[in-house]
């Protein structure tokens, strides 16, 4: 019987080793290099694929000191500065400027609570319902509407939504200006605002329940934690999209 996920043997891995101690090691001095830097002389290094927690040397955690990572960013862009004249290496600008590229996008991403979330996700093998592009491009070319699904504890007052703007619609056709109704859609998209606002708050509660089953190694707990960011991101993509319509069918 062949065992699929049998162990490495030794020659395997020692070339494992060898190739993960050269990806490490710095182009100029052989000692070992940091993400951007060489640990010893300092010297900028071509980027590697790493994600960007690892970028910043982090772990795979959502609680995140974003002042410290700020710090961390700006302190990277001064040494990272592709016109630093201390670099004679043609080699090393254009890494620096590489560097300086990825940096950006990472920061960019991790301080941002929603972003640094879905990035996680995404790295964790998720594709979320408002990421699915392929699925948009789709829709777009077959004319199809792209499926939303109604978040289950939504579906009342979105219910009552959709009658309130088929209302507004028919009156506006009539040429009729009902402002009533305009002041309970607008209450009701205020309500909507105020779910989006916090659902934030939701989530950070599960940031919790992920850092602490990675703390632990707890697998079961990850994939729990995982599954409750998924829904609450796709009912948060879903009320952010509903008052977007609601906003273009008031000013239309
Ligand atoms: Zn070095």
């Amino acid at each position: 019987m062949v065992n699929v996920f049998r162990a490495m043997s030794d020659s395997e891995k020692s070339v494992l080793a060898a190739v993960s101690e050269l990806a490490s090691a710095c182009w100029s001095c052989g000692e070992m290099r940091a993400a951007q830097f060489c640990k010893a002389c300092g010297k900028v290094q071509p980027p590697r694929p790493v994600d960007y927690f690892t970028f910043f040397g982090l772990p795979r955690k959502l609680n995140l000191d974003v002042a410290s990572l700020q710090r961390d960013f700006y302190e990277l862009s001064r040494k990272l500065h592709p016109d630093l004249s201390a670099r004679a290496d043609r080699r090393e600008q254009e890494w620096s400027l590489e560097q300086s590229s990825l940096l950006n996008d990472a920061y960019r991403t991790l301080k941002d609570p929603i972003q640094r979330t879905e990035y996680l996700l995404k790295l964790e093998g998720v594709e979320l319902e408002e990421q699915s592009k392929s699925a948009t491009d789709k829709a777009r070319v077959t004319g199809e509407v792209k499926k939303q699904v109604v978040p289950a504890g939504l579906l009342e007052e979105v219910f009552e939504l959709n009658m309130h703007l088929e209302e507004l619609r028919a009156q506006k056709k009539l040429g009729d200006d009902d402002p009533a109704l305009l002041e309970e859609i607008g209450k009701q998209k205020l309500a909507f605002e105020q779910k989006h606002e916090a659902l934030l708050d939701e989530l950070k509660g599960y940031w919790d329940e992920w850092d602490e089953a990675v703390e632990n190694g707890s697998e079961e707990a990850r994939r729990s934690a995982r599954d409750k960011m998924v829904d609450l991101l796709n009912r948060r993509n879903y009320i952010r999209n509903l008052v977007r319509d609601m906003n273009a069918s008031l000013e239309n």
